[in-house]
């Protein structure tokens, strides 16, 4: 039964879509959550306070029109909705799935406290999904083209943006990307289980129906060169995220058995997508006892490949508390169902092996101590706490640094010390625009801007450096 109620947030508890049962989930790389039925989405979207100055829509990084879309599910006019979701999201039910929500919109809603937070997420979710099922496509009838174009490097999240503003502006936004598929991270590195490859794979048809064209398999700086770029095109835009691995910095690394996360996850991808080149790529872990060390979003999807690729045993050690922990606390949660371990406050200290193969990991025990400059507490090391992990794989997912081409310093891109590019994210000097780099014809935006961070956040910065770009080129 559809509910009407002003006091639905009290008298309708929080209430997600199902979940399928951990026991079913493991043996597969699909998405755990069931759709949400027209009803539910419904009844939960009533739930909306309505609160005249939203925290909701503040706290997430597009500030989508949360209240406003919510309203519309319950009036079940969903092709309202989605078209409203567009006007802040270029892609609304990939952050439906993958926001840590609970430190975003949801974790802001005023119900969160005491009633449980509304659903915001699998709702932004089920409005795309269910208008896509519908047949809605955005309307591309009142689009006036330019005869501009606007090369973009990267079909991550930040390149997509970015392409989605440009091409609903009437210019013409190609989209080199060296993978096969579009997505980035997104079909690269983040795993089915939280985003199946389809979404990426339909919003490929959707992307390329409105005017934009994606180069596929073609590496700029090899397939093409960046001097190409600048003569053919009016701009170009870098969305090309960051792709150095964070190292341990302690013995034991260079083991046989030791991976990196990112290497680990792409192989497990295109061992399931059919992408493998060799089937010599395909890290596997069946029947292994694993460990993995970080407290992350990859490694949380480690952590559940590999269980789901029939690993004996998986401990996740993490040297801070679960407080602390950066990853979202629903795929902890999810984690925990599915089988993985826990073992908080414990530091890595030297990875153990025996003729070149890793045994075990050793690690000390930690408490936190004051906190740093950022206002984190600081991981402090118990003395006397030493003790061996068994393992006979390592997964190191210690997070990303930035990965600037060799070619940057050729155009007269500028980088901060840590290599991330330096823009004028907010432009303060007359004529410079949104996230324009050093080179004038040269914008930039998501990871290798900001750092590693969110899908939302990249999203958020391609399409501001896109209205840079518009402002730029005066259309
Ligand atoms: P990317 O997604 O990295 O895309 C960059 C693209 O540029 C890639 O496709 C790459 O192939 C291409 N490229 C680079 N150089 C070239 C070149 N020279 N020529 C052609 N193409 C090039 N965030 C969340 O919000 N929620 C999550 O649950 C989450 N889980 C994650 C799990 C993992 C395992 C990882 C690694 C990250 C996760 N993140 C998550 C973070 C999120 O995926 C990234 O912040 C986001 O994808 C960054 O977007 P981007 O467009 O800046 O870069
Ligand atoms: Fe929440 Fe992310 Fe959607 Fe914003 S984009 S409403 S933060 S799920």
């Amino acid at each position: 039964e559809r509910l009407n109620n002003d006091f639905q947030f009290i008298e309708v508890g929080r209430q997600g879509p199902e979940k399928i049962p951990a026991g079913v989930r493991k043996q597969q790389f699909a998405e755990i959550y069931e759709p949400f039925q027209n009803k539910d989405a419904s009844n939960q979207a009533h739930r909306c306070l309505e609160c005249g100055n939203p925290y909701c829509e503040w706290k997430c990084p597009v500030h989508n029109f949360i209240p406003n879309w919510l309203k519309l599910v319950t009036e079940g006019n969903i092709m309202e909705a989605v078209e409203l979701s567009h006007q802040t999201n270029s892609l609304p039910e990939v952050c439906g799935r993958v926001c840590p929500q609970d430190r975003l919109c949801e974790g802001a809603c005023t119900l969160n406290d005491e009633f449980g937070a509304v659903t915001i997420g699998s709702v932004e979710k089920y409005i795309t999904d269910t208008a896509f099922a519908m047949g809605w496509k955005p309307d591309m009838s009142k689009v006036e083209w330019t005869d501009r174009k606007v090369a973009i490097i990267g079909a991550g999240p930040a390149g997509l943006g970015c392409a989605d503003i440009l091409v609903r502006n009437g210019v013409k936004p190609v989209v080199f990307d060296r993978n096969p598929e579009i997505g980035g991270l997104l079909t690269f590195g983040i795993p089915e289980f939280k985003l199946e490859k389809s979404v990426m794979s339909r919003r490929r048809d959707v992307f390329t129906e409105m005017g934009v064209e994606f180069r596929l398999n073609t590496e700029v700086g090899k397939d093409v060169t960046m001097q190409q770029l600048m003569d053919e095109y009016d701009a170009v835009f870098l969305g090309m995220g960051t792709y150095t691995y964070m190292k341990g910095g302690f013995p034991g690394e260079d083991l046989d058995g030791v991976y990196d996360a990112l290497p680990f996850l792409i192989s497990n991808v295109n061992h399931c997508l059919g992408f493998e080149k060799d089937p010599a790529e395909y890290i596997s872990v069946k029947g292994q006892k694993v460990v993995v060390l970080g407290g992350g979003d990859t490694a949380m999807d480690c952590n559940r490949t590999s269980i789901r690729q029939g690993a004996e045993s998986v401990v996740c050690a993490y040297r801070r508390d679960e407080e602390n922990m950066p990853g979202s606390k629903r795929e902890v949660e999810n984690a925990r169902e599915e089988g993985v371990q826990f073992l908080f406050n414990r530091q890595p200290v030297e990875v153990v092996g025996e003729n070149g193969k890793v045994t075990g990991v050793k690690v000390v025990a930690t408490r936190m101590g004051e906190p740093d400059e950022n206002g984190r507490r600081r991981a402090e090391v118990v003395p006397g706490s030493e003790e061996v992990l068994d393992a006979d794989a390592v997964l190191v997912a210690f997070g990303f640094r930035p990965s600037p081409a060799p070619w940057f310093a050729d155009f007269g891109i500028d980088l901060h010390d840590d290599g991330r590019i330096k823009t004028d994210a907010q432009p303060q000097t007359m004529g410079r625009f949104a996230f324009q780099t050093s080179n004038a014809k040269v914008f930039a935006g998501g990871d290798m801007v900001r750092g590693s961070d969110l899908v939302v956040t990249a999203i958020d910065e391609g399409r501001k450096a896109a209205e840079g770009i518009l402002d730029f080129l005066e259309v």
